[in-house]
C-alpha cells in the first residue's frame, strides 16, 4: 500500500516568532524539519510596541535626520514646500504620510484598481504587480480591508521620502482580528506636485511580508472549513486537492478545539513563493508546510496622526503548503482523513499555547507530527531511525529550535520523529485523548525553565512527571523500536 516513494519531502516549520513547518506525508523519505511554526516558538509577548526598524536598509538614507520611531521631518510644513537638496523632492512628514494612507484607503474601499494604480509611478513591473495585488486583495473576502499609516522612516533620501504603511486585513470567517501586514513605501513629491508611489515591498521578518497576493495572481475558493489562496492558472490542482484539505481540517476541528474561528486561511504555493513567505533564510531545508502567525491589530492612529501599534497574543494564523508537493500523495485517491501536510499544519493553527508561556519544541512539533502522521506506517520507519540512530546512546528529546529547523535535513527527520513518538507512546499506553490532551495541555505551560506546572498537568493524566515521560518514552522506544 502505498507510499510515494522517491520524492523528497520536506517538513514544516514553525518559525521563530511565528511560523511552524510541517512534513510531508507519505514516503520512504521525510524530511520534516524546515520551519517554525510561529506557533511553534511561543509568542513572545512583543505587547503593544510597535515594531520600528532600527535603521533604514539599503542605503536609502544618506544625510537627512535620524528615523524616529514616529517618523518625523523634524520640520512641520510652512507656507512654502522645502525642496530637499538631496532629492530635489519635497520630503514627506507625518502629516503628509496620515493624508496618503487616508486617499489609499479610499482608493483600496472603493474597489476601483485605476484609483489605485493611479498612487504609484514606475515602470511596468511595478504596475503590473500592484494590479496583481489589488485584485488579489479584493478577491479574498474580507471584514477588514484597510491602509494605515504606521511611520516615516526617512524623509530625505535620494530616492524620495522612506515610510511604512500598514495593510490591515481580517479575512471573513478565519481571523478573529485584523491581522497586520507592514510594507516599506518609497515616495517622490515633485514640488508643486503630488506625492507618487515608486517602491513598495516588506520591511523585515516579522512584517506578515509577504503574503501570497504580493507574489501572484490569485484565485480564491472558500468552503465550509477553508480559504484557500492559489494562484491562477492552477485551477485543476487546487480542485484536485481541495477535498484531501477539507477532510484534514474538519478532522483537526474535530478533534481540537477550533477556537474563535470557522476556516483555515490556507495558502498553496510553488517552492520559490513558500520560501519567500517563510521568510528565513537560516533554514536547514526547504519547507513542505509552514504555518505562520501575523501580528494582530490593536490600537489604529488616531485620524491626522501616524503610528498602528501590534499585539502578539491576538494574531492570525496562515498555512502554506508547496502545491507541486500535495498532489503527489493522490496516487491511491485522497489520503484517509485528509492530508498529513495539512493535519499537521492545522494543529499548529488552532493550538495556540497561552501567552507568554515557553513549552519546549518538542511539544509544539511532535503534537502536529503525531496527529498529522499517526494513521501512516511511516512513522514507524521514522522511530526506528530515532532508536537505531542513538547508537545505544540514551534517548533524549531534542531540545532547541536548530535540531528542528537549521541543522540539517537528518538532524530534522530526527527531531520531529522523537517528538511525535512520545505522543505515539502516550496514544498506546492511555488513548487518543489522553495523548492529545497532554499535547494541547503542554502547550498552554512553561515546560522549558520551570516543570512544576508540567509535572503537575501530565500527573493528572498519567501520573508521570515530565522527566518520568521522557524515561518512559525511552524505555518504551527502545523494546519497540530497538
Ligand atoms: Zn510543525
Amino acid at each position: 500500500m502505498g507510499c510515494v516513494t522517491g520524492r523528497r519531502r520536506t517538513a514544516h516549520l514553525a518559525l521563530p516568532l511565528a511560523l511552524a513547518l510541517t512534513l510531508g506525508g507519505c514516503g520512504t523519505v521525510v524530511d520534516w524539519p524546515a520551519r517554525v511554526p510561529e506557533a511553534t516558538v511561543p509568542p513572545e509577548a512583543v505587547g503593544s510596541a510597535p515594531q520600528v526598524p532600527a535603521a533604514v536598509d539599503e542605503g536609502l538614507r544618506t544625510d537627512g535626520p535620524a528615523p524616529t520611531t514616529e517618523g518625523s521631518t523634524g520640520k512641520e510644513p510652512t507656507e512654502e514646500p522645502v525642496v530637499s537638496k538631496v532629492s530635489g523632492l519635497v520630503p514627506l512628514g507625518r502629516e503628509d504620510l496620515a493624508d496618503l494612507a487616508a486617499e489609499l484607503d479610499r482608493a483600496l474601499t472603493s474597489g476601483d484598481e485605476e484609483e489605485w494604480i493611479a498612487f504609484f509611478d514606475g515602470d511596468e513591473d511595478l504596475l503590473e504587480q500592484q494590479r496583481r495585488w489589488f485584485r488579489g486583495v479584493q478577491a479574498v473576502p474580507m471584514d477588514v480591508r484597510e491602509i494605515l499609516p504606521e511611520t516615516v522612516v526617512s524623509s530625505d533620501t535620494p530616492e524620495g521620502t522612506v515610510v511604512q504603511l500598514v495593510l490591515a486585513h481580517q479575512i471573513s470567517g478565519a481571523d478573529p482580528v485584523p491581522a497586520v501586514e507592514t510594507y516599506r513605501v518609497t515616495v517622490q513629491r515633485p514640488p508643486g506636485g503630488e506625492p507618487r508611489i515608486t517602491r513598495m515591498a516588506g520591511q523585515d521578518r516579522q512584517d506578515g511580508h509577504p503574503q501570497l497576493w504580493d507574489l501572484q495572481a490569485l484565485a480564491v475558493t472558500v468552503t465550509d472549513d477553508l480559504v484557500v489562496l492559489a494562484p491562477q492558472g492552477r485551477e485543476s490542482d487546487v480542485a484536485a486537492v481541495l477535498p484531501g484539505l477539507e477532510s484534514a481540517t474538519a478532522n483537526v476541528f474535530l478533534d481540537f478545539d477550533e477556537g474563535p474561528r470557522d476556516r483555515l486561511v490556507v495558502q498553496l504555493a510553488d517552492a520559490d513563493d513558500l520560501r519567500a513567505i517563510t521568510d528565513d533564510q537560516e533554514l536547514a531545508v526547504d519547507p513542505a508546510g509552514v504555518a505562520m502567525t501575523s501580528a494582530g491589530l490593536a490600537e489604529r492612529p488616531e485620524r491626522g496622526e501616524v503610528g498602528v501599534t501590534y499585539s502578539r497574543d491576538e494574531h492570525v494564523d496562515r498555512i502554506v503548503l508547496d502545491l507541486d508537493l500535495l498532489p503527489g500523495d493522490l496516487t491511491f485517491g485522497t489520503p484517509p482523513g485528509g492530508f498529513g501536510l495539512m493535519r499537521h499544519e492545522g494543529v499548529h493553527a488552532v493550538v495556540d499555547g497561552a501567552p507568554g508561556v515557553r513549552p519546549p519544541v518538542w511539544v509544539w512539533e511532535g503534537l502536529a507530527q503525531w496527529y498529522g502522521f499517526r494513521r501512516d506506517y511511516v512513522l514507524d520507519d521514522a522511530y526506528r531511525a530515532v532508536v537505531t540512530g542513538s547508537s545505544g546512546q540514551p534517548l533524549e528529546l531534542p531540545d532547541s529550535f536548530d535540531d528542528y529547523y537549521y541543522d540539517s535535513p537528518e538532524a530534522g527527520d530526527l527531531a520531529y520523529a522523537s517528538s511525535a513518538m512520545v505522543f505515539t507512546f502516550l496514544e498506546q499506553r492511555f488513548g487518543f485523548e489522553t495523548a492529545r490532551d497532554a499535547g494541547v495541555g503542554l502547550t498552554q505551560v512553561d515546560g522549558w525553565v520551570d516543570t512544576s506546572d508540567a509535572d503537575a498537568l501530565l500527573g493528572r493524566l498519567t501520573g508521570m512527571t515530565l522527566e518520568g515521560l521522557e524515561q518512559e518514552w525511552a524505555a518504551w522506544a527502545l523494546a519497540s523500536y530497538g
